[in-house]
C-alpha cells in the first residue's frame, strides 16, 4: 500500500479546530507517515506538532500557508521546511497577522452597520492567535445569527456581502521569496480554487515559478479528476514538483480527511524529493 502523507493541514493556531498535538494524534490514527502543519501566516504550532510527531514516529515538516495578492486576487502559498527562526520570515508573518487583525476590526464595523453585534463578533474572532473570517463565521454561528459556517460566508462574509473587507496582502512574489529566504520550499496552494480562466491560471503559475516557486498542489482533497489533470499539466509544463495534502481544518468534514495516498500523476516529481525527506 502507498504510504499516506499530508503536506497541507491547519490547527487551532489558525482556523483549524484541533490543537497541534490533537491534529497529530488524528494523523497517527490515520497512518500518516509524513505530516506538515501549514497554518495561515504562522508557524506557532510547529513546536507542539513536532514533539507529538516524535512521539508517534511521524516525520514532521514545519510549514506555513502565506496569504498573498496577485492581480487583486488572494493567492495562497504553502511554505514547507521553513526555518522558523529566520528573522525576515518572522517579521513577514507578524505583518500579515496585523493585517488580519485590522481586517477583522473593519469587518466588525461593517457588520455593526448592517445591524449585527459587530464589536462582539470581532472581539471573539480577535481572541484567536491568527484571526480569520472563519472565526467571525463561528462567532455568528454560536450566537444563532446563522445556521452554519457556510451560511455565514454566503450571507455576510464573502466577497460582495455586507461584512466583506478586501485586504492589501503582501504580493505573491514577496511571499514566495520570503519562504525561499527562510530555506523553505514554496508550493502554490489549491490551484483549482482560484476562479480564473485556464489562461490566467497558466500566467499565475508561470509568475509563481519565475518568483522562485518550486511546487504545485496536484493532489488535494476536493479536487475533481478534471482539476487534477489541469494541475498535473501545469506542473509538467512549468517543471514544478507535485505536492499532496488535505487542507484539513476539522474532523467534522468527511470530504476533507486528513492524509492522502502518496500517489502522484505520471511524470511529476514528488515535492518530497525537494524537501530531503
Ligand atoms: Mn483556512
Ligand atoms: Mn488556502
Ligand atoms: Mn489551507
Amino acid at each position: 500500500m502507498d504510504p499516506r502523507i499530508d503536506l497541507h493541514t491547519h490547527s487551532s493556531r489558525s482556523d483549524g479546530l484541533l490543537a497541534p498535538a490533537a491534529l497529530v494524534d488524528l494523523a497517527a490514527q490515520r497512518q500518516v507517515q509524513l505530516l506538515a502543519l501549514t497554518d495561515h501566516d504562522t508557524t506557532s504550532g510547529c513546536d507542539e506538532a513536532q514533539s507529538a510527531c516524535d512521539r508517534h514516529g511521524i516525520r514532521f515538516v514545519p510549514g506555513v500557508e502565506l496569504t498573498s495578492l496577485w492581480r487583486d486576487r488572494e493567492i495562497h502559498v504553502v511554505g514547507l521546511g521553513i526555518a522558523r527562526d529566520h528573522a525576515p520570515f518572522i517579521a513577514h508573518c507578524a505583518g500579515v497577522l496585523e493585517l488580519r487583525r485590522e481586517r477583522i476590526r473593519a469587518m466588525g464595523q461593517r457588520l455593526t452597520a448592517a445591524g449585527l453585534p459587530g464589536a462582539e463578533l470581532a472581539a471573539e474572532a480577535l481572541s484567536a492567535p491568527a484571526p480569520t473570517r472563519a472565526h467571525l463565521a463561528r462567532a455568528l454561528c454560536s450566537r444563532g445569527l446563522v445556521a452554519t459556517v457556510q451560511a455565514a460566508f454566503d450571507r455576510w462574509l464573502k466577497r460582495g456581502r455586507p461584512g466583506y473587507v478586501a485586504t492589501q496582502w503582501p504580493d505573491l512574489a514577496g511571499a514566495v521569496q520570503c519562504i525561499s529566504a527562510a530555506a523553505g520550499v514554496a508550493v502554490l496552494a489549491h490551484p483549482h480554487r482560484y476562479q480564473v480562466s485556464n489562461g490566467v491560471l497558466r500566467t499565475l503559475v508561470e509568475q509563481f515559478k519565475a518568483a522562485g516557486g518550486v511546487g504545485l498542489e496536484v493532489s488535494l482533497a476536493g479536487m475533481g479528476p478534471g482539476d487534477a489533470d489541469r494541475a498535473a499539466t501545469l506542473a509538467r509544463r512549468f517543471e514544478l514538483a507535485g505536492s499532496i495534502g488535505s487542507d484539513f481544518h476539522e474532523p467534522g468534514l468527511p470530504w476533507r480527511p486528513l492524509g492522502r495516498f502518496a500517489k502522484l500523476p505520471d511524470r511529476i516529481m514528488p515535492i518530497t524529493a525537494r524537501l530531503g525527506v
